[in-house]
């Protein structure tokens, strides 16, 4: 019996590791040629790093170049509103990994595991059917995959999920985000700070990457906006925003900021993950905002939970009606957490929005600032805790 799974992110190399580590045979599919491609993720949070010691990958962290994020802090008309040091009462604090050298590595390591087949550079552009059950796969290049099991891991925009007609409710598309890198300077290495920086209706976060001595700035823009990215003054912008420490930074640095790539945000909920012989994981089954880092930790929960209901079965050789029970078992233990989460992410970003948006609010958040920081800080810390330690109860127990 043959699992084929479409996309090498973190939802499918992790899936593929798992179930080739249990001597399930696994054909992984990546469009991608390498795992360089301009933009991925890298915050995790508690509740993804202990998914990967779930997993015994957390040895994987030795080799892999990271930096763990000291604080949070929020800037308002260049003011500290208030501050947050990690890890918040969790065990280990939010940890910046960078995805390429950890699917690199986690393909390396899916390698050793005889049914294992990493197919890479070719896309798959349709599903292959038999008595009405999705039974493989059709590349781009002609050649086909049987398969007992279909996993669309293939992201946001999953193929997988448009070919079998699986529905996606989407939030409505409010911002994109301009994605900046610069220098960094060593105050910024020593203490690891996520800020967020309101000012007027402009709002940014700036934090060092895993990447040594790179900053990572995202610049939030409403969607429907237009910018020539090319041409504007971004270190006067970003300068004329940020309290004069921040804006000397930008001033002193203005030549290392790279063009930025202009990142869309899609959030949305599957009401259905799966059809017979196909289940859909990861942001293909509800893509996340990037708020407070989601998407990769769910992602990783939804894997776990999935090798627990899958690796019984198919090392059992179960037959196609019992694969497909267990399918709708996955959603129905995943759900509730998604839910909770993308409520959760909404909430804040809706928060974001109206101080963006309306000046009567930010003025009077301002001027009471003072007073209030302290209850704003407690609500944030409130609506952290689920976010950063999970929401349900996820144990690998297979
Ligand atoms: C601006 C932004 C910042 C974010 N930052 C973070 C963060 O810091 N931390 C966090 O936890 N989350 C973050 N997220 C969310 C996170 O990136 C996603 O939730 C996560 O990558 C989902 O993993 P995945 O494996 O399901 O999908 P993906 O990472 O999208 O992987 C899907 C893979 O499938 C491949 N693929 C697609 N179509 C095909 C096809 N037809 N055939 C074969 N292969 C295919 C793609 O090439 C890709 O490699 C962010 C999102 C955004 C938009």
């Amino acid at each position: 019996m043959r699992i084929v799974i479409v996309g090498a992110g973190p939802t499918g190399t992790t899936l593929a590791l798992l179930l080739a580590k249990r001597g399930i045979a696994v054909t992984l599919i990546e469009a991608a040629k390498d795992f360089h491609r301009v933009f991925r993720g890298e915050a995790l949070m508690p509740s993804g790093l202990d998914a990967l010691e779930q997993m015994g990958l957390s040895r994987l962290l030795a080799d892999i170049p990271h930096r763990q994020l000291d604080a949070w802090e929020f800037i308002f008309g260049e003011k500290l509103l208030f501050r947050v040091d990690e890890p918040m009462g969790a065990s280990q604090p939010c940890t910046l990994l960078p995805q390429p050298p950890l699917l690199e590595a986690l393909i390396c390591e899916a390698q050793t595991n005889k049914g294992f087949q990493f197919i890479q550079g070719v896309a798959i552009k349709d599903l292959r059917w038999s008595n009405q059950r999705v039974a493989g796969v059709v590349l781009s290049d002609g050649r086909e995959f049987a398969a007992d099991l279909v996993i669309g891991a293939d992201g946001r925009n999953s193929l997988v999920r448009q070919r079998i007609g699986l529905e996606l409710v989407r939030q409505p598309k409010n911002i994109d985000i301009l994605w900046f890198k610069l220098a960094a300077s060593p105050k910024f290495a020593s203490d690891n700070v996520f800020r967020t920086i309101l000012n007027g209706d402009r709002v940014f976060s700036i934090f060092h990457a895993a990447e040594s001595g790179k900053l990572h700035l995202g610049w939030v823009m409403s969607a429907n906006e237009k910018t020539d990215s090319k041409q504007a003054n971004w270190a006067e912008i970003f300068a004329s925003l940020s309290p004069s420490w921040l804006a000397e930074h930008f001033r002193n640095h203005a030549d290392t900021i790279e063009s930025p790539i202009r990142l869309s945000v899609i959030v949305g909920y599957c009401p259905r993950w799966h059809a017979p012989g196909v289940l859909l994981l990861g942001d293909a089954a509800h893509p996340m905002s990037p708020v407070r880092a989601q998407g990769i930790n769910l992602a990783l929960r939804d894997v776990i939970v999935a090798a627990n209901h899958l690796v019984p079965l198919f090392q059992t050789e179960a037959q196609c009606q019992e694969i497909d029970m267990a399918l709708s078992q996955i959603q129905a233990e995943r759900q509730p957490e998604i839910i909770r989460a993308q409520q959760l992410q909404l909430k804040e970003a809706t928060q974001g929005e109206l101080l963006r948006k309306n000046p009567l609010v930010r003025s009077l958040l301002i001027q009471l600032a003072p007073l209030l920081g302290k209850i704003i800080q407690k609500s944030w810390l409130n609506r952290q805790y689920q976010m950063r330690q999970g929401i349900t109860q996820v144990h690998l127990t297979v």
